[in-house]
């Protein structure tokens, strides 16, 4: 969850023009160049700045921190089926055992039984787990998830990450982030 930061530093936070973040899984970012660049491009406003100048002969410009589109965009409903949004919704527990160590991902109907790599069919699971589980379907195994798999909204993604933060938040960031969470405290 640190290539954001290693992709040269100073990343910043995209929000829509609504002031939300684009996107939370993963969070919208991008390097402080892109920024600059649609900066220029007059397509984002910043809206808050790092302690932080570049310079160059002709310019100086204290690198944004946060930035807002122009023109709004029209969030994604969906979230992307990826390895960190299937942990996410299932909170980084193995759905056996309940484990938080060691996870990976286990197809529920394995892959040499016709299982699909999907939401429905690929739940968080500890290695122990899932060398247990092998190539059996739940019935041969008698190990079934605890929760049925599902594909989440992204308002689902986002109750369960507030529980996960992401391990590197800008202060600046901290406003536009979470916004409901006074409505659900
Ligand atoms: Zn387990």
């Amino acid at each position: 969850m640190n290539a954001h930061v290693s992709q040269g530093g100073w990343p910043v936070l995209v929000l829509n023009a609504d002031f939300r973040p684009l996107s939370y899984y993963p969070l919208s970012l991008w390097s402080w160049q892109d920024a600059i660049k649609a900066v220029f491009l007059d397509r984002v406003n910043i809206v808050a700045h790092y302690e932080k100048a570049v310079r160059s002969p002709t310019f100086e410009m204290q690198l944004p921190s946060v930035v807002s589109l122009k023109s709004f965009v029209k969030p994604t409903t969906h979230p992307a089926f990826t390895r960190f949004n299937v942990f996410l919704r299932d909170r980084f527990h193995c759905q056996y055992c309940g484990s938080p160590d060691d996870l990976t991902f286990d197809h529920i109907v394995p892959r040499s039984k016709g299982g699909q790599t999907t939401w429905e069919n690929v739940v968080a699971a500890c290695s122990p787990c899932n060398l247990r589980k092998g190539n059996m379907s739940p019935h041969q195994a008698k190990m079934f998830p605890r929760q049925t798999p599902y594909a989440p909204t992204v308002h689902q993604l986002h109750r369960n990450g507030r529980m996960f933060p992401p391990n590197y938040l800008h202060d600046s960031w901290l406003d536009y982030l979470y916004w409901d969470t006074e409505l659900d405290p």
